[in-house]
């Protein structure tokens, strides 16, 4: 028997008021009544976000006849029972301009499938066919890795709408049809091939002269690098086993970062600063933070999107779904990422030396990495490492940045160990070949938690258990300084700066400066202050955000020496007094050693 699709449209009906309006048809619905839901959070990004609450009206009807639903929790409606196809229509308010939600305006359209499509319970494997309407008035195209439904004999304008990437589109199940982000309008495009396959980059947002062609050169340079990677021998790119290229959406504004991992494409937040401008000779210096960006999320095609945490194969969308491996997938990946740029030659040794020692620093900076283990951190994801405040630097390590030293220091520890033999990259090519590879073509099973020191002894012969208690289970820091010394490289710190220091963070409100974080055992903690709390005057100077800023004002002491502080808790005028601390030895310097040293 054949499987019947489970049918969906999307129409940008109201653009001015923000609103798609999405409708589902299920052919045969439950005959005791069909139950449908929308994800309560999006795979790649570990928060509860209900997304449900955006819908704004939701109606059911069978044939001509209106059908009752009732809600049963944040996300999921129960429909009563009824013979014959069920059409559910939603409309959809759109109007987050972030990588993980849908955002509709007259300039454009995003979405991901999260956001939109309804859920028909029991239908999870069932194909889906989507159509997406053209919106009246605007002339726009449809950039996404969803591949598109062959071309309908049919009306000029159908014919029209299909050449700009309206109308109908496949996914295998209901996990594939919400892992395909889709972008509307009419953004700059660069398309390139990578080892033979197609991809392509959308910039969504007014860039003047954006120098498209360095981008697509450095980026094919990276993808390229990748491929080849992973299949040294055949360079298959991993996306081909569900979409026919590889797409770039990037939303591009005045300051923003972020990105978002899909299987065959990825929504990216750019800030316009970074990006390269025709004619520039040398690219902005965010240029390489954007590289950066790409280059992890490119990175994550193969490992989160197919080596999963077993946890995630498949994925629960209705709760929290705990992991302790999240310093592997996102901490190996964010030492993968500026390692391939280095080998793909878009940056030099030096400049990925000092990207290196700056992580390093960031990493030091934190006393919460004392508190919590980075098996901790990923498994508290959800209430903590998403939901951080001003006390997280003190409370928190992030899985992130330890987990790209915990990968560094594996690699040097399996490189030392076999005289160069093997490293980590015959780990990740390992943790492919069992995992990835197969993973949407019936094999989908993940990585558990107790299989990784057995894996990385299997295909390296290096026994990592005890490093592994240490860094990963442990709180201990990675000793990236010997390690560094066993491979030729000096590690040592170095002060920023010569200013005595309260050992605070702050930001800018207004005219006004804030403490942002009090470090745990710092001279402000020391001696009273609080986040949140407004500096108002150091020894009766004022202290403001324009002429009078906290570093001009400590420039006039010394370490050791004590001095008032007042400041505004709240609205009440406090006084504290506070010594000075040394300025910290806070930046990571590497270096190759001489023969001499
Ligand atoms: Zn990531």
């Amino acid at each position: 028997m054949k499987t019947k699709p489970i049918l969906y449209s999307l129409e940008p009906f109201d653009l001015a008021g923000h609103r798609y309006r999405v409708a589902l048809t299920v052919p045969k619905p439950n005959p005791q009544g069909q139950t449908v839901s929308l994800p309560a959070w999006i795979p790649g990004s570990y928060l509860i976000r209900d997304f449900s609450r955006q819908i704004e009206t939701i109606s059911a009807r069978s044939g001509n006849r209106r059908v009752a639903l009732s809600k049963l929790d944040n996300h999921s409606w129960r429909i009563e029972p009824c013979t014959g196809p069920l059409h559910i229509t939603t409309t959809i308010y759109a109007w987050d301009l972030s990588v993980r939600g849908a955002h509709l305006d007259e300039t454009h359209g995003f979405f991901n499938g999260t956001s939109v499509f309804l859920l028909a319970h029991g239908f999870e494997e069932h194909p889906c066919l989507v159509t997406l309407i053209a919106p009246a008035l605007v002339n726009w195209r449809v950039f996404t890795s969803l591949p598109q439904a062959p071309q309908p004999q049919a009306s000029p304008k159908v014919i029209r709408d299909y050449v700009n990437g309206f109308g109908v589109y496949t996914a295998r199940n209901y996990d594939d049809l919400i892992d395909h982000p889709v972008e509307m309008g009419r953004p700059q495009v660069v398309r390139f091939d990578a080892c033979g396959a197609p991809h392509e980059m959308v910039f969504t947002g007014v860039i003047p002269n954006l120098d498209l062609k360095r981008i697509a050169r450095d980026v094919k340079a990276i993808c390229e690098t990748q491929l080849r990677f992973f299949e040294p021998d055949t360079a298959l790119a991993p996306f081909l086993d569900s979409a026919l290229k590889y797409v770039f959406m990037t939303m591009v504004t005045g300051d923003s970062y972020g990105g978002l991992e899909h299987r065959a494409s990825t929504a990216l937040m750019a800030g316009r600063k970074d990006l390269p401008t025709l004619g520039q000779k040398k690219a902005p210096e965010g240029y390489q933070t954007f590289l950066g960006l790409v280059s992890h999320e490119y990175f994550h095609t193969w490992n989160v999107k197919r080596i999963k945490p077993a946890a995630f194969a498949p994925y629960d969308l209705t709760k929290e779904t705990h992991t302790r491996l999240l310093w592997i997938f996102e901490g190996f990946t964010s030492y993968y990422d500026d390692l391939m740029l280095l080998r793909s030659g878009v940056i030099d040794t030096h400049a990925y030396m000092q990207t290196l020692g700056k992580q390093i620093s960031g990493v030091h900076a934190t006393p919460g990495r004392h508190k919590q283990s980075v098996a901790e951190s990923s498994f508290d994801a959800w209430s903590r490492y998403y939901k951080q405040d001003e006390n997280s630097p003190n409370a928190l390590v992030s899985y992130y940045t330890k987990g790209s030293l915990i990968a560094l220091g594996l690699d040097l520890t399996i490189r030392s160990a076999t005289n160069e033999a093997f490293s980590l990259d015959d780990v990740m090519r390992e943790l492919w070949g069992r995992f990835g590879r197969d993973f949407y073509q019936g094999a989908a099973s993940g990585l558990k938690e107790k299989a990784f020191v057995r894996l990385v002894s299997d295909c390296t012969g290096v026994n990592v258990s005890e490093p592994i208690a240490r860094w990963v289970y442990g709180r201990e820091d990675v000793p990236l300084r010997a390690l560094f010394a066993e491979h030729g490289i000096d590690m040592h710190w170095q002060t920023t700066s010569l200013l005595p220091t309260l050992d605070v963070r702050t930001r800018k409100q207004g005219d006004q400066v804030v403490l942002a974080t009090v470090f745990e055992h710092g001279a402000a903690h020391q001696g009273g202050l609080s986040a949140h709390d407004v500096l108002v005057a150091l020894d009766g100077v004022r202290i403001d955000s324009a002429n009078n800023s906290l570093e001009s004002v400590l420039a006039r002491h010394r370490p050791g020496e004590r001095v008032k502080v007042h400041v505004f808790r709240r609205d009440e005028l406090r006084e504290f007094s506070v010594k000075l601390a040394a300025p910290a030895q806070t930046l990571c310097q590497l270096k190759p050693m001489t023969s001499s040293s």
